[in-house]
């Protein structure tokens, strides 16, 4: 039923850069199999599945949505596909993305836009996106992102689906193509909160082949999904989360849902972390740094295309013609400003600069923490934007992710979820809750509290 709604719609929404037909029929065939055979079957067995085509998928096409690994197949699985797989997942395809998981509109895919389903002539969020279509086109129930400044949480708020940036380190980075290995996270994407839970504890949990992995037990996400008692918790409201830049409809929505949780026995807090003010810039040179670092592994020799390679020219111009044709622009500005603040010479002023700040703001949230057991702000300063208006202006895209960005920064765990429709232009709002490290459970009682 899924791959003729894909066969229906995604034409138009541009979801999927590839549709695993032939193996996602073999992967349910297979669950019918062992069904009949009364064999145990996995915890979300014959469930379908969108998954971002940042993961390796083995022997199925890989392209970060890029040029440069395009034709790319992988030799092997992330470890999030091997736990998909394990869990008797059906994989339909891999979703569209913008390049590397730059940005947050998914423009700057090298395969062209996807649509929001809620208005085709709208951006999806990103970097995120074609997990997020699918979702709310129904070309899947379940999806699977990653969030280095908000690309699972953003796109979750513009389509009105449900998104989780997992605490740094619960869910294996290793097979996620990394893009700044310091804040990249994997996470569930899906349009229920349970769907949700029900999907992150299948993919966390302690990875050997991932030295950021953090061994301890999943938190209970499920059980804490199916509860949604919220009274008596105290949740916080971040002064720095508002204001200059909001849009009406987008504060309105928010403050409605912090008067819910509040009729639901909350105890609400008012808090200022101002820090957060410069959450944006430091993410824009830490992020960058990290990636032109990572980046470097596309030379021509190792993976992917390679242009220019006719016997006359040296390996170095090979790799800089390779990247020349394989990166897009967005990828070049980022390698390029996060060569420029490794410099020596500018490696203080710039990184050095931003790494202190990255622990001013970590200590903003140890300090809120003291006081509250969760926070809650608006995922992103507005609804939607038309697709190609801030294309050409990464300033005015980069401030999508003002209210996600502390949380990747300071590793802690957050999630994304619909509260409702803007009045003024009908389109969907996010609700943002962040929980202290390791503390994911806390964001399903308060998701279950408010959906
Ligand atoms: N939009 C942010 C960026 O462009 C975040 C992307 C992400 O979370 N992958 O870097």
């Amino acid at each position: 039923a899924h791959l003729a709604r894909i066969e229906a719609v995604d034409e138009k929404v541009h979801a999927y850069l590839h549709v695993d037909r032939e193996g996602a029929l073999a992967q349910a065939r297979a669950v019918d199999a062992k069904r009949a055979a009364g064999q145990e079957l996995g915890p979300l067995a014959g469930v379908p599945l969108a998954l971002k085509d940042i993961f390796t998928t083995e022997g199925v096409p890989t392209t970060v949505g890029s040029r440069i690994l395009e034709g790319w197949l992988p030799p092997y699985d992330a470890t999030v596909t091997r736990k998909l797989k394990d869990a008797d997942v059906v994989i339909l395809g891999k979703t569209n993305m913008d390049e590397f998981a730059m940005g947050s509109s998914t423009e700057n895919s090298a395969y062209g836009p996807t649509g929001n389903p809620w208005d085709l002539t709208r951006i999806p969020g990103g970097s995120g996106g074609g997990s997020a279509a699918a979702l709310a086109s129904y070309q899947a129930p379940l999806a699977i992102g990653t969030d280095t400044g908000g690309s699972i949480r953003q796109p979750a708020a513009v389509t009105a689906t449900v998104g989780v940036k997992p605490t740094y380190g619960g869910v294996s980075r290793y097979g996620m193509v990394a893009f700044s290995s310091s804040l990249d996270q994997g996470g569930p994407c899906a349009r229920t909160v349970l769907d949700a839970a029900l999907l992150h504890e299948v993919i966390a949990g302690h990875d050997p082949l991932d030295s950021t992995s953090v061994d301890v037990p999943v938190p209970p996400v499920v059980e804490a999904a199916r509860n949604g008692d919220v009274s008596g918790l105290r949740i916080g409201v971040i002064q720095e989360f508002g204001g200059e830049g909001y849009q009406a409809g987008v504060v309105q929505r928010f403050e409605e849902s912090v008067e819910l949780l509040r009729g639901l026995g909350a105890e609400i807090v008012e808090l200022s972390c101002p820090s957060f003010t410069y959450a944006l810039a430091a993410y824009y040179l830490i992020a960058p740094s990290e990636c032109s670092s990572n980046l470097a592994r596309f030379d021509a020799m190792r993976y992917g295309m390679r242009v220019g390679d006719d016997g006359t020219k040296s390996a170095e111009e090979v790799t800089a013609l390779t990247r020349e044709a394989g990166f897009g622009p967005e990828v070049k500005r980022r390698v390029i400003l996060g060569t420029y603040a490794l410099s020596s010479g500018y490696y203080d002023a710039y990184y050095g600069s931003a790494q202190k700040v990255r622990t001013l703001i970590t200590r903003d949230f140890e300090r809120a923490f003291e006081q509250v057991d969760v926070i809650v702000s608006p995922t992103t300063p507005t609804t939607a934007f038309p697709i190609g208006e801030r294309a050409d202006d990464p300033l005015a895209m980069y401030l999508a992710d003002l209210c996600t960005i502390p949380v990747n920064l300071a590793g802690n765990a957050a999630m994304s979820l619909p509260c409702g429709l803007a009045p003024e232009d009908g389109l969907p709002v996010g609700l943002q809750i962040i929980a202290p490290a390791l503390k994911d459970d806390r964001l399903y009682r308060v998701g279950a509290a408010v959906e």
